[in-house]
């Protein structure tokens, strides 16, 4: 008899919880869509995108109305936005340099659902929140476009009792599918509806940007000797292409140009919390001048076959960084750990700013096992690697792949 009443107890929470309102009923209209007076193109989005959603589940098109429409009797108001009619609801606003403020909120109040999110500085909060709704009444988005798009179906649609409020963990969440990848239908929208983030929250250090830092044209003639040595002993000059340029990262004169050329783009860009650069991808570039390989202090890259300039090319980094925080304290900037300067430096002139993002390359590792396992020597590497630039870097970025790589190297 005990267990009846605990099995009851239990049945009749659990209704009470999933008890919300019903926004179709028999695939005719239950709800309206309710929007401030003149909503912003993010919650434009977000309604439009409910509508869409709900259409294709049900069959019924929800109308959109702005919030001093007369609303239909009997009808739930599905509240997207800020608006005059969700005053007085705590929702996530504002920005910060560490882009900490990003969040939405979905809550039943009576016969209204708000859905609400941080719209300002390019969040897309109030966008997340009705994704979050569709999410828990089944929609995925596993791949751009319709192709991997699953939509429930059913003429009726009962909402939970939502009290929500939701932070995200990370604050760049980007998925990359590289200029080789086929496109099965619009990425941007379909990262969005994943409440991932785009490439604008912070700046990215693009391969082989870091000739922005030092155009050749301009400073080609003026200052040739911060442009990197070549192994044959010659500096580079107006014949390399731009996405191959190193510079002699112990030039104190190349500190100077990378640092004015990172405060004139702050200038002209105020509202940016960050800049982004790094040396070529792939290969490893480096400056064979003596001072440069000196800086090298003699390390080699974990393949053993390679100098690491880890240390001449963060010493640089940073001096750069300190540079530009003299005149702008909060920016910070973006540089990846990768190919030849992967490990973290073991001699600085300077202590580490805290204002240096680290983007850490996951490189020669499978996708499906853990970091740190050690029956993978890459894993247990990059773990240690990981562990080594967290004791630095204040803050990370991880820069992962996809298990496309991983295929040549199963069975696991
Ligand atoms: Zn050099």
């Amino acid at each position: 008899m005990r267990h009846c009443f605990i099995l009851l107890a239990i049945v009749t929470l659990c209704s009470c919880a999933s008890a919300g309102p019903v926004i179709v009923q028999d695939g005719e209209a239950r709800a309206v869509i309710v929007t401030a007076e003149e909503p912003s193109e993010s919650a434009k989005r977000a309604a439009g995108e409910l509508q869409h959603f709900i259409e294709l589940m049900s069959g019924a098109k929800l109308p959109v109305l702005p919030e001093s429409a007369q609303m239909p009797a009997g009808h739930v108001r599905l509240l997207v936005g800020r608006s005059r009619l969700v005053q007085g609801v705590e929702i996530p606003s504002g920005n910060d340099k560490d882009v900490t403020r990003e969040g939405f909120v979905l809550k039943t109040r009576g016969d209204s659902v708000l859905l609400a999110g941080n719209e300002d500085a390019g969040y897309r909060g109030t966008e997340y929140a009705v994704y979050e709704l569709l999410e828990r009444l089944g929609c995925r988005w596993y791949f751009p476009g319709e192709y991997g798009q699953v939509v429930p179906r059913s003429p009726t649609i009962q909402l939970p009792d939502l009290d929500v409020a939701e932070r995200p963990s990370f604050a760049a969440r980007n998925i990359w599918m590289s200029g080789w990848s086929d496109r099965t239908g619009d990425h941007d929208l379909w990262l969005v509806r994943n409440k991932g983030t785009l490439r604008g929250m912070f700046a990215f250090p693009g391969d082989g940007s870091i000739h922005r830092l030092a155009p050749m044209a301009k400073y080609g003639e003026k200052f040739p000797d911060i442009y990197a040595m070549m192994s044959n002993g010659k500096r580079q000059d107006a014949s390399a292409q731009p996405h191959q340029i190193m510079l002699c990262t112990t030039n104190p004169k190349t500190v100077e140009v990378a640092a004015g050329s990172i405060v004139e783009h702050c200038r002209a860009n105020p509202e940016a919390n960050s800049y982004g650069f790094s040396a070529s991808g792939d290969g490893a570039p480096r400056c064979y001048c003596r001072f440069c390989r000196a800086a090298d202090h003699g390390i080699m890259t974990d393949s053993g076959l390679t100098p690491s300039i880890s240390d001449a090319y963060f010493n640089f980094v940073n001096n750069v960084t300190h540079k530009v925080n003299e005149q702008f304290p909060d920016k910070y900037i973006v540089v990846l750990a990768y190919a030849n300067r992967v490990r973290p430096p073991e001699g600085l002139d300077k202590p580490w700013s805290k204002n240096v993002i680290v983007q850490l390359a996951r490189l020669r590792l499978s996708a499906v096992r853990p970091i740190g396992q050690e029956k993978d020597i890459f894993a247990g590497r990059h773990e240690r690697t990981l562990k080594a630039w967290s004791r630095i870097a204040r803050r990370m970025l991880i820069y992962d792949y996809g298990p496309h790589a991983d295929l040549s190297r199963m069975p696991y």
